[in-house]
């Protein structure tokens, strides 16, 4: 089976498929209708029924059930767009069988190594097949991983129809690393009732907690005069924008909170005396204390005002997603057979919440409670992501494990 899982990565890891934010299409790029195209392709050649693509380049396709028995309909999501933060073009992999736990040169002139030094969790990998890049691209396991284990584990229960399973519904859809995947998916059309997007890291990992997360833009006014003869007249936006900053916890940023805490990231600082903006992202797992974070982004920017001007501020704070534990509680069984899935297979499980959203957030609120899986890959999203194909295969099973652990648990 490896084999067949490396040669699937590769062939989707060479179609650049970056999703672009500045897009107003969707696909927001090109290159993601030519893999979801294959895909479609792919999916008919390995017997799966209805395989199709919308006109948004959603890709959707069924396993007809192979049971007398009434199981929930299962879907498995996978994205086919790769991040915005490193190029994804030209990208070149690198097959390493019987990884031996020594630093891995990616590239001599830029000087890029994989080694344990900044990676310690390469030793967790050592005698296994990984994939890693040249180092310089990304790799694309994000979530390259994701759709080629779907398609494997499809193919895998389509050749051994003695393990009995309900109707499976896969979709592979664009845009996610821009927040917009689950923005034209067809829940009624998907019609399932629970789902798993196979976009997690390394092995174990499975999880149904997000943040709650909203975007906030703000514009601050100045007024610009000569500094010669300033005084009384000039307003400088750009001290209103760090008295603004100044009034935030200082300690409630990225790099200074873990597990479940939460924060203020301010992602870009631009201005100068006339105008000045800023724009953060506001994260936090509890309902309350989100809320409780907006309304104190709101009291700054109204003492401000009452300050500065009312004009002198203008301000865009909006929901992204929230988290999908509310949703998934209380459908905790597919959380268990997700976990009780790995245990036969001797993968424990990790429960851990994400640090950010996945489709699934989204998804769950759409009406489609949908937890996340591993695919086995790490340090997504740069030229150090690499995936262990030996995981990737336990993704498969785990896949196939959880139609059959639904199925036997039918009545
Ligand atoms: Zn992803």
């Amino acid at each position: 089976m490896k084999n067949e899982i490396i040669q699937r990565f590769v062939s989707y890891v060479k179609i650049n498929t970056q999703s672009d934010e500045n897009s107003t299409t969707c696909p927001s790029t090109e290159g993601q209708l030519t893999l979801a195209n294959q895909l479609v392709e792919e999916l008919k050649a390995i017997g799966m029924t209805d395989a199709s693509i919308d006109e948004n380049g959603y890709v959707m396709a069924t396993l007809p059930a192979n049971t007398e028995k009434k199981v929930p309909t299962i879907g498995f999501l996978a994205h086919v767009d790769t991040a915005t933060d490193f190029t994804g073009k030209g990208v070149n992999p690198q097959i390493i069988e019987q990884f031996d736990g020594s630093d891995l040169v990616l590239n001599g002139a830029a000087n890029v190594v994989l080694g344990k030094k900044d990676f310690p969790s390469l030793s967790n990998y050592i005698g296994h097949t990984i994939i890693t890049t040249d180092g310089t691209t990304l790799l694309g396991a994000d979530n390259k991983a994701g759709i080629a284990e779907i398609m494997t584990a499809m193919d895998y229960l389509i050749k051994h129809p003695e393990i009995k399973h309900g109707k499976i519904r896969v979709a592979f859809t664009p845009d996610e690393e821009i927040g917009r995947g689950p923005h034209k998916f067809d829940v009624e059309k998907f019609n399932a009732d629970y789902a798993y997007t196979m976009d997690g890291g390394p092995i174990g990992e499975l999880q149904y907690e997000s943040f709650n997360a909203a975007g906030l833009k703000l514009t601050f006014r100045g007024t610009n005069i000569h500094p010669g003869t300033a005084k009384g007249t000039m307003v400088n936006a750009a001290k209103i924008a760090m008295e603004f900053h100044s009034a935030l916890p200082a300690d409630e940023a990225p790099e200074l909170t873990e597990g479940y805490e939460g924060f203020y990231h301010l992602l870009s600082f631009q201005g100068d005396v006339e105008e000045t903006k800023l724009a953060y992202i506001i994260r936090d797992f509890e309902r309350e204390n989100f809320e409780a974070r907006k309304a104190l982004v709101e009291k700054i920017v109204a003492d401000l005002r009452e300050k500065y001007g009312q004009d002198r501020i203008a301000i865009d704070m909006n929901d992204q997603y929230y988290n999908m534990r509310e949703k998934i509680e209380p459908v905790k069984e597919i959380v268990d057979i997700a976990s009780d899935a790995m245990k036969n297979l001797d993968i424990e499980p990790i429960v851990s919440p994400i640090r950010g959203g996945t489709d699934g957030s989204q998804l769950s609120y759409m009406g489609l409670p949908t937890p996340n899986i591993f695919t086995g890959g790490e340090n997504f999203h740069g030229p150090y992501e690499f995936i262990s194909v030996d995981n990737m295969e336990k993704a498969v099973h785990v896949i196939a494990e959880i139609c059959k652990l639904f199925e036997e648990r039918a009545e």
